[in-house]
């Protein structure tokens, strides 16, 4: 109830939630209240939880907050959702989110902008909550849930949660089941939560991670108990500085507090190395044809007869042009423009394969770090803090808006686990996010060192 009253208060500013289920909310609560009640329940048991419009849930409104997929409610569950269900959580609504998970500031949305709930000092001004989890992240900053699922493929959990000084974790690939979650670009794409501290997104992970036979991507691989990371000592372990990370221009504030964060690292132990990862320049223009590539081709599908909207048109294939061309926005159909064009004979080696051997070379100095006995690397999760709602410089030429993602894509790249956690305010009071990126499989060493600069 107390969730209930937040979001009613709250959410015709924030614009969070696309969708709040409140019966079903208070029907699962009940359920939940009257297995307490007899001592039984699991890991999450009635804890009210928001889902990003990406996963598919069944019966209620799924539209990866895209007009072409209006009025969709999926026969099915994704495993994600049905992890969480199983444990006991309550599910308060779907979330905002940037359309198709594109973008950076959740300003893409069919339904509008999400606002931060964070001001800077002395200003009115309305703040992005960062994308494209932004509904995910505001309703966390903002107590309209306790916690909430959200999707990464190039920062999507991490850079939100810096913005609205939250925690979010991207796990490693194949550690959540992709089975029910729109697809962006799914050699990158991956489920985590954000939640407001280290212990919580802790328990969350744990519950929805999964192997998955609907997934051939997920991993069997037991799913530790990533709590018992939280308190255990960091002494002894090697953390990475990757000098690349260091871009010309990065607010002084990005700078001091990343020195803060090795210091509070050192203070607790922990062994700071520097390390090379020469690739990383690349990893921007890389990531920007491999997941427009993909998703100019998970978004096919989109037709105007399998899902939601469809515009008539004389004969099939204007159907599909006038559906198609009523149903995406603008971002999308630059993603698709860029993905058929890389993907398209001619250009198909020059752009996509090579951003293919890029994305094995960014892999590769990773994978020197942890020979060199690296357990994780210390970086910032984002170069700014959240910027303004219809900023004209960001708006005015999309790879501005691209740049957002510079510490983040080598991650998914890669296809390791990263964490955002809250490390401190800027000289507006704004918070920012330091990142730690660990080894295939091994998040638990990133609650462990996370919870040491929280
Ligand atoms: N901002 C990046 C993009 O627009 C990442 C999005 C994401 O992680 N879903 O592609």
């Amino acid at each position: 109830d107390a969730f209930i009253k937040n979001i009613e208060a709250a959410n015709e500013k924030l614009n969070a939630y696309v969708t709040v289920t409140t019966d079903k909310a208070r029907d699962m609560a009940k359920a939940s209240d009257a297995k307490l009640a007899k001592g039984e329940g699991g890991a999450l048991e009635g804890i009210p939880l928001g889902i990003k419009d990406l996963f598919a849930t069944q019966g209620v409104h799924t539209q990866a907050c895209s007009h072409i997929l209006d009025g969709f409610k999926p026969a099915y569950e994704s495993t994600v959702t049905s992890n969480l269900w199983a444990d006991g959580a309550v599910m308060l609504g779907k979330l905002n989110m940037d359309e198709f998970a594109m973008g950076s500031s959740n300003e893409t949305s069919y339904y509008g902008p999400v606002i931060n709930p964070w001001r800077k000092k002395n200003s009115n001004q309305d703040l992005v909550p960062g994308g494209s989890s932004g509904g995910s992240a505001a309703a966390v900053a903002a107590r309209m849930c306790m916690g909430a699922t959200a999707t990464d493929t190039g920062g999507s959990i991490r850079q939100p949660a810096a913005f609205t000084g939250t925690v979010g974790i991207k796990p490693t690939y194949g550690r959540c089941s992709r089975w029910g979650v729109v697809a962006f670009a799914s050699s990158l794409d991956q489920a985590g939560p954000i939640a407001h501290t280290v212990r919580d997104s802790a328990i969350m992970l744990k519950s929805m991670a999964s192997v998955d036979a609907k997934d051939t991507t997920s991993v069997d691989l037991p799913v530790p108990d990533y709590e018992a990371a939280i308190g255990k000592s960091v002494k002894g372990l090697k953390i990475g500085i990757p000098a690349e990370y260091r871009l010309d221009g990065m607010p002084a504030d990005i700078e001091a507090l990343w020195q803060k964060g090795i210091d509070w690292l050192k203070d607790a132990g922990a062994e700071i190395v520097d390390i090379a990862m020469p690739h990383t320049k690349y990893a921007l223009p890389a990531y920007y044809i491999v997941a427009p590539a993909e998703a100019s081709s998970n978004l096919a599908r989109y037709d105007g007869v399998r899902y939601g909207l469809r515009v008539p048109g004389k004969d099939i294939v204007e159907m599909y042009e006038n559906t198609r061309a009523a149903g995406f926005g603008e971002e999308v159909k630059r993603r698709i423009l860029i993905g058929t064009y890389v993907l398209s004979a001619g250009y198909y080696d020059a752009y996509y394969l090579k951003a293919q051997k890029v994305r094995t070379l960014i892999k590769r100095d990773f994978d020197l770090a942890w020979e060199n006995g690296v357990d994780a690397i210390l970086t910032p999760a984002t170069p700014s803090a959240a910027f303004g709602v219809a900023d004209q410089d960001l708006h005015s030429d999309p790879v501005k808006m691209y740049l957002n993602d510079i510490f983040t894509v080598t991650v998914n790249m890669a296809g390791l686990p990263g964490i955002s956690v809250p490390a401190g305010l800027d000289n507006n009071g704004l918070p920012l996010g330091l990142q730690l990126i660990g080894k295939p499989f091994e998040e638990s060493t990133l609650f462990q060192v996370g919870q040491v600069i929280e």
